[in-house]
């Protein structure tokens, strides 16, 4: 389904639109974001991108966006406010969660000045006051209530699948009629037979993790916080979610009951590739169509590697940007690998392994099993990873951008999900899209062998059958025409009519 055309201003001026766009400090949220904020770029728009100092500073110094943005977008700026931590704060994925109390408590009064700021926002005059924020859903209650206050129209994007964001929607209709919470490990299989939209899909396992009893920390309210600011979505204009039509149908039809302005755009990572490669072939822009959006060096040397493997013989493995392991899963998944007899490459990040033994010894087997077919890189560029010949499976923590990215690349999963969207996301990968196999709870090496074989030899066929398929979706969905490039359409059309007072 494509969105209706917005009921306003058509004509309106691009140029005279100013959209603040303001992420959660993290990097899924902050690429995703990005790809958005250069989409509304090259359609004119004037746009603010709003992080934090620690993302800005390691933006600027791992991706190229400090010589690209300026050179490809005049209208594109970007500001600073302080998460509100020492610099010296680690802010490694185990921190996660003190990390957003800390920007969250800090930044609305920053939020507030920086709108308020006729020096900060128009610069001498020379921009347009901001007449739209796009807020990171994550974050719904701030911009909402900043929205209110100062009679701005928000709308929200939320980073995460339109299926786990329904379900997070849902949940408190299933504490309501006593489904929810789950009584303990042995009710983990029981399936949540009417979540409107996956019914009989969704066991209490698949269910966003601050649902189980082990995450349940009232002290931290992580599930209270979750259910509040997801609720806040009501409050604003519209939803954008980085999905496609295509993918999540049914889900998004429940959606539109309650948010009837819900703009699906991705996926943004391709949709961004299509809009500069057509803006390339009409202007004499040289711009490259692989943006990076990195916090992390990246290692290039994997590609190197990557050149130098027979085609699709390679398991790329990643667990995204913030999960962390002990040192015994680690050993699990190398044994899994190694053992598998197939070539890998594997992305350990520095601040990956936590706990007291992350540092102890490594079995011989598992040094020799690596020197002969894996490779080890601190951080990748993973797109391009994906899109390598030589890859033909990625095992995947299930991030919501790393799965979007393997759909576009064609390339079957094993999902290992960690916590929030992912346990979800996974299992709509191998339940419903048919893309792969689901790890969820298990961290043994065998289990991962099987399903390395299952996935790269004996099964292969059936999966390239659904990837080929859906990855054809996702790039008729991005391309002129497609339900997301007309849905982005309408939303800058919407955007401008929100200047008008409308
Ligand atoms: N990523 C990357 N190189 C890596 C690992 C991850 O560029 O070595 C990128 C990946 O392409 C994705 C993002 O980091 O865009 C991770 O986002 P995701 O939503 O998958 O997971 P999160 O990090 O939020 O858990």
């Amino acid at each position: 389904m494509q969105m209706e055309k917005a009921e306003a201003n058509p004509g309106g001026a691009a140029a005279s639109n100013h959209v603040l766009i303001f992420p959660c400090p993290l990097q899924g949220h902050v690429n995703a974001m990005l790809k958005l904020a250069e989409l509304l770029a090259l359609s004119d728009l004037h746009v603010t991108f709003l992080n934090s100092d620690y993302i800005h500073y390691r933006l600027m110094t791992f991706s190229d966006l400090q010589t690209r943005i300026p050179a490809t977008y005049p209208k594109f700026q970007f500001k600073t406010i302080s998460d509100g931590l020492p610099p010296q704060h680690p802010r490694s994925g185990d921190k996660t969660i003190e990390m957003l109390n800390s920007f969250t408590s800090h930044c609305k009064t920053h939020l507030r000045e920086i709108l308020v700021s006729d020096d900060v926002l128009s610069e001498n005059c020379k921009k347009p006051r901001v007449n739209c924020i796009i807020g990171d859903g994550m974050l719904g209650s701030l911009t909402a209530d900043i929205g209110d206050e100062l009679g701005m129209p928000v709308i929200h994007f939320r980073t995460i699948s339109a299926s786990c964001f329904w379900a997070n929607f849902s949940l408190p209709k299933f504490y309501e009629s006593g489904q929810l919470p789950i009584r303990g490990e042995e009710d983990m299989d029981r399936i949540l037979g009417d979540l409107e939209g996956m019914e009989n899909l969704v066991r209490c396992r698949d269910l966003p993790s601050f649902c189980r009893e082990s995450e349940r920390d009232e002290s931290n309210g992580s599930l209270s916080t979750l259910i509040f600011e997801t609720q806040q979505s009501l409050r604003a204009r519209a939803l954008i979610l980085n999905t496609f039509e295509d993918l999540e149908g049914p889900v998004l039809s429940h959606i539109r009951l309650r948010f009837p302005k819900a703009y699906t755009l991705g996926p943004l990572h391709a949709h961004l590739n299509s809009r500069i490669s057509k803006a390339s072939k009409t202007t004499s822009s040289k711009q490259s169509s692989t943006t990076t959006n990195t916090l992390w060096e990246v290692d290039r040397s994997c590609m190197t590697w990557l050149d130098a493997q027979p085609p699709k013989s390679v398991l790329y493995v990643s667990f995204g940007s913030i999960a962390w392991i002990s040192r015994q899963q680690l050993l699990e998944i190398w044994h899994g690998l190694v053992n598998s007899n197939k070539r890998f490459l594997w992305v350990i990040r520095p601040d990956m392994v936590v706990g007291k033994d992350a540092d102890g010894d490594t079995p011989v087997e598992l040094l020799e099993g690596t020197k002969e077919r894996g490779f080890m890189v601190g951080w990748a560029p993973q797109e391009e990873v994906l899109a390598h010949q030589a890859v033909a499976g990625f095992m995947t923590h299930s991030g919501w951008n790393s799965t979007l990215e393997s759909i576009v690349a064609g390339v079957p999963m094993i999902c290992w999900p960690f916590f929030g969207d992912q346990q979800i996301n996974s299992r709509f990968v191998s339940h419903v899209w048919k893309l792969g196999m689901d790890m969820k709870d298990v961290s043994d090496r065998k289990v991962l062998e099987k399903m390395i074989n299952d996935l790269m030899v004996d099964n292969r066929e059936e999966f390239t059958k659904s990837t080929d398929e859906i990855a054809n979706l996702a790039m008729k969905a991005v391309r002129e025409g497609g339900s997301s490039y007309s849905n982005l359409d309408t939303l800058i059309e919407y955007i401008k009519s929100t200047s008008e007072g409308k």
